[in-house]
């Protein structure tokens, strides 16, 4: 992931918070811009590829952070949004989403939380457009294993295998990065996602059930085990 490279906009009047919202993203790797008018706001988000926006409610002028959500998403731009609100008021954050807005925060906040907010939202954003090439490319492959993202049936050589969803986009989540060592994190975060249910075994019992539905006919296991990591889809190497 290139997470490190995402361009992120700051929409903040108040230099202080800017300020400190900058120094702290730069120093995390991101490409970081910043303005204090929406209406610039706008233009920025039209004319240049920004990877999310954080956005604070109350700006000076004629267009406040509700008004810049709500021309973004009329747009047709899905770019995530995260919201800063100066208070705890429960009707600021309701119109913030409302107006579109995928996540917002009360100031003052930690920057810490801030930024596990922010790697959530640039992740969902990576899924979702892993997801429309899915639209595009119908099949996917590795050795003698396919799956057609149609029909959702997984194939070795001209033997059909139907699959469960999770067991479903786990194969696929692994077919797009054939070869690649997929730690047990980073798969529990795109196939669970929010509901990654803690300490339990259910991606070592979905990996079983899904080898063995690879290998009924004794095929040749390609699902293969790194110790201490995660997992690889690879041709057994002995
Ligand atoms: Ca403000």
């Amino acid at each position: 992931m290139a997470e490190g490279a995402a361009n992120i906009l700051i929409v903040e009047d108040e230099r202080s918070i800017a300020s400190f919202l900058r120094r702290g993203l730069v120093f995390e790797g991101y490409d970081v811009r910043v303005t204090d008018s929406g209406a610039e706001a706008l233009s920025i988000t039209r004319d240049t590829s920004i990877d999310l926006i954080v956005l604070d409610i109350m700006l000076p002028g004629d267009v406040d952070g509700i008004e810049v959500c709500r021309r973004i998403r009329e747009a047709g731009d899905h770019v995530p949004i995260l919201m800063l609100t100066a208070k705890d008021e429960v009707s600021d954050r309701v119109e913030g989403l409302d107006a579109g807005a995928d996540d917002y925060m009360v100031k003052p906040f930690a920057f810490e939380e801030l930024l596990a907010r922010l790697r959530a939202l640039l992740r969902r954003k990576e899924a979702r457009s892993e997801a429309r090439e899915d639209d595009i490319q119908e099949s996917f492959a590795f050795s003698d294993l396919r799956l057609d993202t149609t029909t959702r049936y997984a194939y070795r050589g001209d033997r059909q295998i139907e699959l469960t969803a999770r067991e479903f986009d786990l194969l696929l989540l692994f077919l797009r990065h054939p070869q690649q060592v997929m730690t047990r994190e980073l798969i529990m975060e795109r196939i669970w996602g929010d509901d990654f249910p803690g300490e339990s075994n259910v991606l070592e019992v979905t990996i079983s059930n899904l080898r063995r539905r690879l290998e009924a006919e004794g095929e040749p296991r390609l699902l293969q085990t790194v110790r201490g990591v995660g997992y690889a889809l690879r041709e057994q190497s002995s």
